[in-house]
């Protein structure tokens, strides 16, 4: 059931997490919005309450654990418990290595790993006390294969997968009532190639989109689906994309 969960979303200023927000908030969820860009939660939160959702927003960066600590303590406070986390910000500005962009391989890692470790620290200790969640992270496919220009970020992506699977096996193992689900993206119309400088890269990869991506809309419904299921149902794994991407 997804109508009355209580959703914190990261990453929800724009994409993939203003779309699941949009369409969580539409199926009755309760969500709280977290990322940098105030006028976009803004803007979004407008458009979620005028469609008779509810909604709050708070601005974060995941890179600080004491702005996690602040949504965990926000979604509490106004809405009593927390059901669900959607660690979902992230950047992608790749790059060959040789091109030694390391400003953006540490970037990466600051928001695409410990962001995620960020949020996990300040969603558990409410999860375990609950003895009830649901952690939902993006990865990617380039998390699952590698490509040239992806090292960094393929390699922060291989990082959630792996994390998010010993999370789902210690939560089962230790009866904590913590469910997950990993989302495995490929092409998606967001704004996520804006953060890619090195030009060579950026035009393979804006073709690559124009040619394939496809709408946020498609992740959302997929993340709605793992919040669906029963509370004895983990969702564990999807891989998501085009259905003309090779
Ligand atoms: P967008 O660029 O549209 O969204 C990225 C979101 O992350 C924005 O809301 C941005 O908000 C937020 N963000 C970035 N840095 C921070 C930070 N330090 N603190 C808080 N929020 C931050 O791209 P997508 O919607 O595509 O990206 C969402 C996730 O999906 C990412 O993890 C991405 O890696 C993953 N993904 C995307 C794919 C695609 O093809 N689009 C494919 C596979 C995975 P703000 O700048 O306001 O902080």
């Amino acid at each position: 059931m997804i109508k009355d969960k209580v959703v914190i979303i990261t990453g929800a200023s724009s994409g993939i997490g203003e779309a699941t927000a949009k369409l969580l908030a539409n199926q009755g969820a309760k969500v709280v919005l977290g990322a940098r860009r105030e006028n976009h939660l803004k803007r979004i939160a407008n458009e979620i309450t005028q469609s008779g959702g509810q909604v709050i927003y708070q601005v974060l960066d995941v890179i600080k654990q004491e702005d996690n600590d602040a949504i965990v303590k926000l979604a509490k406070e106004t809405f009593g418990r927390l059901d669900v986390v959607f660690l979902n910000a992230g950047l992608m500005p790749n790059s060959p290595l040789s091109a030694l962009k390391t400003d953006d391989w540490h970037q990466m890692v600051d928001v695409n790993v410990k962001g995620v470790l960020n949020g996990v620290a300040a969603v558990l200790p409410v999860f375990l006390a609950q003895k009830s969640g649901h952690v939902i992270a993006t990865s990617s496919v380039a998390g699952l294969k590698a490509y040239p220009g992806g090292a960094v970020y393929g390699g922060t992506k291989w990082f959630v997968r792996d994390f998010m699977e010993v999370l789902r096996i210690e939560s089962a193992m230790e009866g904590t009532h913590i469910r997950t689900a990993t989302i495995y993206p490929a092409a998606i119309n967001t704004e996520l190639l804006k953060t890619i400088s090195e030009k060579r890269t950026l035009g393979q990869m804006q073709s690559t989109y124009d040619r394939y991506g496809i709408a946020p809309e498609r992740i959302a419904s997929v993340v709605a689906f793992a919040i669906d299921q029963p509370e004895d149902t983990t969702i564990n794994e999807f891989t998501v994309g085009p259905a003309n991407q090779p």
